[in-house]
């Protein structure tokens, strides 16, 4: 180690974050900001209906299939809570963002980014695959042409 390593940028593995502690604090507060407003409960205690939906959530995403790198719940596209679960929860994540802005502005601006890059990652592989798409395609039509010229040739020497 020389002495002067500290200013030089640092080669750190590539490690990917476990944002699922921090998502989870995020939904419970949206939870509690939702019920609360709706439900008449008070502070952190939640009402029986809400209280069971989380207790779910917080289940299934233990066992996410996406593991650490899973996408935000209320974004993802398997949504794994079951049909009901998943309407409910994803009623309770909007109605709750623009309170969430007032109470947790940090979390719900993390939570905000964490949106947008869903959004860019989708529009990025769909880009990638309209891409892939549209150069089969003219792949095939070049081939259909070839194809056709070598048929009129064929059909000329005749
Ligand atoms: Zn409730």
């Amino acid at each position: 180690m020389g002495m002067f390593d500290r200013f030089l940028p640092k080669k750190k593995p590539v490690e990917i974050k476990n944002n699922i502690p921090k998502e989870k604090e995020s939904i419970k507060k949206s939870f509690g900001v939702y019920c609360n407003k709706n439900h008449g409960t008070k502070g952190e205690k939640l009402c029986p209906k809400c209280t069971a939906l989380l207790a779910t959530v917080m289940t299934k995403m233990n066992r996410c299939p996406y593991g650490i790198t899973k996408p935000i719940c209320d974004r993802c596209e398997i949504q794994c809570f079951g049909d009901k679960n998943n309407k409910m929860f994803n009623e309770i994540m909007s109605a709750s963002s623009t309170g969430m802005m007032f109470k947790h502005p940090i979390m719900a601006f993390k939570h905000k980014m964490a949106s947008m890059s869903v959004d860019y990652s989708k529009s990025k592989q769909e880009k990638n695959e309209r891409e892939k798409a549209e150069a089969k395609a003219k792949n095939a039509a070049e081939k259909a042409k070839a194809r056709e010229e070598a048929k009129k040739k064929k059909e000329e020497k005749k």
